[in-house]
């Protein structure tokens, strides 16, 4: 397993804490904020996964993840995968935008733990 921290992007504070129990439960930290604009703007070299909700206040995951791509291009950091973790079902939206997979809200732990084994093997 990677030390890497999972980054989890969510406005509803329940759903927060219930995906942190989870990806606890797994094995692995995560660190939670609230916004698009705050996911855009951390350093994901700490990272190793993002979980992005897509309806947030301001720009949404789907803005917030095009923005992502952009800024990985510009500095030439490595492509970070992101998960849309989402009560929304627009998976192609999700996959435009450069998302990598999408998990329908409320993820079960096996969905969670399914993400983790693709992505951070
Ligand atoms: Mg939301």
């Amino acid at each position: 397993m990677t030390s890497k921290v999972i980054l989890v992007v969510e406005d509803d504070p329940i759903v927060r804490l219930t995906t942190q129990k989870q990806l606890s439960a797994l094995g692995y930290n995560c660190v939670t904020i609230a916004t698009g604009e705050e996911a855009v703007a951390a350093d994901h070299s700490e990272f190793g996964l993002i979980f992005m909700d897509i309806g947030l206040p301001g720009i949404d995951g789907t803005h917030a993840t095009l923005l992502i791509r952009e800024r990985e291009l510009r500095e030439g950091r490595q492509r970070i995968p992101i998960v849309a973790l989402t009560a929304h079902s627009d998976r192609s939206r999700c996959a435009g935008a450069g998302m990598d997979d999408f998990l329908q809200k409320p993820a079960l732990l096996d969905d969670l733990r399914g993400m983790m084994t693709k992505y951070m093997s």
